[in-house]
């Protein structure tokens, strides 16, 4: 008989998890407990649109290209991806804004016309950030970081020396550009870290690597479309999916987890991998003898932001709105100020809006925008109706006034979404919404261990765990933890 392995969560972490021990023979189900998988990347129709509700930038297509090619598939029999061009746009005020072209020798034109030689500096800049690249996702990022000696050869030390893991993003940046608007533009892609460029490291320019040479993609349906491929690939390889169970306990028996409670049923099992969130997992499933951390672990870590965001419906077409635009127009340090050192609402945010619907027709209906805007703020705050109205119209006002147009008045549909809908639709810790900061405290070994130290059967995979948030790292999350399970209950 095979051995059962209980999977709790359809995330991307749990879907990669499951069809990856299904694949290796083991009897493999998910318990979800939201009506639909795909946890944070879910999606929602209302009145003829189609809003993604999390993640909208398809970036590192290798990563999605070897977790199919892994299991015999390639990307494209499940979904059709375009490359967007320009990438997106970054709007500094109502008259300023600039589109980042898809294309190395475009991007080092653009470069040159805000300051004279940093076109070749940039692709110095870049072949660097290449071998950052290469070596993290070739090397660093499948490491299961549960010993020390994983990192001990002589050729990572060596790779670990030109990583610049200890110099800071910020730093790393100035060596290379002194124009205020190519500094944000370059140190953008970090704000996905969760942390200030002055707190990441300088390693993280892997991810200009990834947006500027490898791209920005789109898979036509939308982001979920990556999510029915996984249910279709996970359901192909036997994984039974049951949706609308929502876990209580995890039986724990002479330090094996025996049993998953849900609010439907009991489910007996030999392996249990939580691709819920990990502190939900620790409060709230096991009983407090079996936490791999405490209270005061927990208390001291680091989160990415967590997002108000607004999901709308506009009745008209907005001309001047590319398929992603970045409202750089207001001081980001305050606003960082205003997320990592002093938690608070923020006086004027930065944010994000996208419009799929630049690119897809069928998340609109013909002559409409589907507009989805994301504003970072710090986790746990409370997020009244109020509060987010008070967003919405600061927001507003400075889009209107970038656009050139009147938006409200065409809106036939608006949902917004913040903390407490993170915490009561996902048990995100601290209403998280992209789990824990890529700081150097916070990574590789000093991520929460993605198996239990007491006990000996439970393991743990996604965004809170190794190698960290972003859809890449939690599809590589699931694979690395299945290989941890499979090494030692083959
Ligand atoms: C607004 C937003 C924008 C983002 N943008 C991007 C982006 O553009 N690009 C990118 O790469 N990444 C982006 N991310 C990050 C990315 O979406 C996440 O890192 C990733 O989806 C996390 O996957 P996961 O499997 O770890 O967790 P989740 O998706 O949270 O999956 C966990 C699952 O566990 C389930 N669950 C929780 N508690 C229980 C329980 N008790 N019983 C049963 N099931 C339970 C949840 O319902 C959920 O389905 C974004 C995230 C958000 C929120």
């Amino acid at each position: 008989m095979s051995q059962r392995v209980l999977v709790l969560g359809a995330g991307f972490a749990g879907l990669s998890a499951a069809t990856s021990l299904a694949d290796q023979g083991y009897d493999v189900t998910i318990l979800e407990k939201n009506s639909m998988p795909g946890g944070r990347a879910r999606l929602f129709q209302a009145e003829g649109y189609t809003f993604d509700m999390g993640p909208s930038w398809y970036w590192m297509p290798d990563v999605f290209d070897t977790y199919f090619a892994r299991f015999g598939k390639r990307t494209a029999d499940y979904y059709k991806l375009v490359r967007l061009d320009p990438s997106y746009k970054v709007v500094f005020g109502p008259d300023e804004a600039v589109d980042l072209p898809a294309g190395l020798p475009n991007l080092e034109a653009l470069f040159e016309q805000f300051e004279p030689g940093s076109g070749p500096r940039l692709r110095e800049f870049l072949s660097q950030a290449s071998y950052k690249y290469k070596v993290g996702m070739q090397n660093f990022v499948w490491k299961p970081s549960r010993s020390v000696t994983e990192f001990l050869s002589l050729k990572l030390l060596y790779d670990v020396t030109r990583l610049d893991v200890f110099q800071s993003f910020a730093v790393h940046a100035r060596k290379f550009f002194s124009h205020p608007r190519l500094l944000e533009i370059v140190e953008f892609p970090v704000l996905f870290l969760g942390a200030t460029p002055e707190n990441t490291p300088a390693m993280y320019s892997l991810m200009n690597y990834a947006e500027m040479a490898l791209g920005t993609w789109y898979p036509m349906g939308g982001m979920h479309e990556i999510v029915k491929a996984m249910v279709s690939l996970a359901e192909e390889k036997g994984v039974k999916i049951l949706l609308n169970q929502t876990v209580r306990k995890i039986d724990i028996i002479n330090g094996l987890a025996k049993r998953v409670v849900t609010d439907q049923g009991i489910f007996e099992t030999d392996v249990v991998v939580a691709g819920t969130d990990y502190n939900h997992v620790e409060t709230t499933l096991v009983d407090p003898a079996y936490r791999n951390y405490d209270d005061a672990y927990w208390q001291k870590r680091v989160m990415a932001p967590s997002s108000l965001l607004f999901y709308l419906g506009v009745s008209k077409r907005i001309p001047k709105l590319e398929h992603h635009n970045l409202f750089f127009d207001e001081d980001f340090k305050q606003h960082a100020h205003e997320i990592y050192e002093n938690p608070q609402w923020p006086s004027k945010p930065l944010f994000y809006a996208s419009a799929p619907s630049k690119t897809d027709p069928s998340v609109a209906p013909a002559g409409c925008e589907n507009l989805f805007l994301l504003i970072p703020v710090a986790p746990d705050l409370t997020d009244d109706e109020a509060t987010r109205a008070h967003y919405f119209e600061m927001i507003m006002d400075r889009l209107e006034a970038y656009v050139g147009e009147d938006i409200r008045n065409y809106i036939v549909y608006k949902r917004s979404y913040a903390h407490s809908d993170f915490k009561s639709d996902y048990n995100a810790f601290r209403g998280n919404a992209y789990g824990l900061a890529n700081t150097l405290k916070q990574t590789a070994l000093l991520k929460p261990s993605l198996k239990n130290k007491r006990v000996n059967n439970l393991f743990y995979t996604g965004q809170l765990t190794v190698p960290g948030p972003g859809v890449p790292p939690s599809l590589i999350s699931g694979l690395v933890v299945a290989n941890e399970v499979a090494k030692e209950f083959s």
